[in-house]
């Protein structure tokens, strides 16, 4: 591929020595944008594609120095600092003069040869224990050219290679980055193709046919994730559904994940509202039936991970 480390993309977060996301230690490359929209989305800085102001009121120390600055007086004290989001356009001046960082920038135009420069300083670690690189989000397969890049160059430096995914791509897109990919974490939310659709914001079809184009390329490890949301997909049936697609995939296993209210701070960051908040997190006893109703099925299951 020619002038892959000029290509750009909008990045949220670099997160280093997780062990959860893939074999070994890794890093994490968070894209930001997606195509779908969870309620109990632990990231909702992810959903859009474009930097966002984000307010962190408890870092506030009140001096005053970022109302003037704005160009379209979007700040005010009420006595917090409150945004006008209908004014404001993202320029990030305001964040410039909060020293105590209660205004920051979430979203960062970033070139492919400056992301390895970053993935390099881990680089150690990922000999060390097997681990490698992991794209994550938001949606990577959302800005597919710089992924396919990305993926491509980690793999001219020798390093594994994984994608978190929602599947919510289409097979033109697929087939380009596979080959540059060694495992795909691919989430399968619910069979109902109606329920997707009034939980999730999306119909399911193009993601199962997603999971068949990975299942079917060659070299690419599938796991598929569930996260297991009371009242959406909790049932030993949508379960048991699931895992039979999976068995169907030759999957190598099947992550359950608890529903969990990671990141709902950082909602009220964006003014966002959190809509998960009366959703309870399945007990262990719970998790424990659904782990061995898969495994019953004949599919690996573990839960977390
Ligand atoms: S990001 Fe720009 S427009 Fe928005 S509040 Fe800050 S200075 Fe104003
Ligand atoms: S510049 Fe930062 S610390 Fe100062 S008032 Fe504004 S938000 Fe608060």
């Amino acid at each position: 591929m020619n002038g892959i480390k000029e290509k750009t993309g909008m990045i949220f977060d670099i997160q280093r020595f997780s062990v959860h996301d893939g074999p070994g230690i890794r890093t994490i490359v968070f894209f930001k944008g997606c195509p779908l929209r969870c309620d109990w989305c632990c990231n909702p800085e992810s959903q859009v594609f474009t930097k966002q102001l984000m307010v962190i009121q408890k870092n506030c120390i009140h001096c005053g120095m970022c109302a003037p600055i704005c160009p379209h007086g979007a700040i005010s004290y009420t006595p917090e600092v409150t945004i006008d989001r209908d004014k404001c356009t993202n320029c990030g001046k305001c964040t410039d003069v909060c020293f105590s960082e209660a205004l920051t920038m979430t979203g960062q135009e970033m070139t492919v040869g400056e992301l390895i420069t970053e993935l390099k300083k881990d680089e150690v670690h990922y000999r060390k224990s097997n681990g490698g690189i992991t794209l994550s989000g938001g949606e990577a397969l959302s800005q597919p050219e710089m992924a396919t890049a990305l993926l491509a160059a980690c793999k001219e430096q020798g390093w594994h290679t994984a994608i978190e995914t929602t599947g919510y791509a289409k097979r033109e897109v697929l087939e380009k980055l596979l080959p540059f990919t060694d495992l795909v974490l691919l989430d399968i939310k619910h069979l109902n193709s109606v329920k997707h659709q009034k939980y999730i914001g999306k119909p399911n079809e193009l993601i199962l046919k997603a999971a068949q184009v990975i299942a079917e390329f060659p070299g690419v490890e599938l796991v598929i994730r569930i996260p297991v949301i009371p009242e959406f997909n909790d049932s030993p049936e949508e379960i048991a559904a699931i895992a039979l697609i999976a068995k169907q995939l030759q999957a190598t296993r099947i992550n359950l994940l608890p529903y969990h209210p990671y990141g709902s701070n950082k909602y009220g960051h964006l003014d966002m509202t959190y809509l998960a908040a009366d959703i309870d997190t399945p007990s262990t006893s719970k998790m424990t039936i659904l782990q061995e109703l898969v495994e019953g099925i004949g599919v690996p299951c573990k839960i977390g991970g």
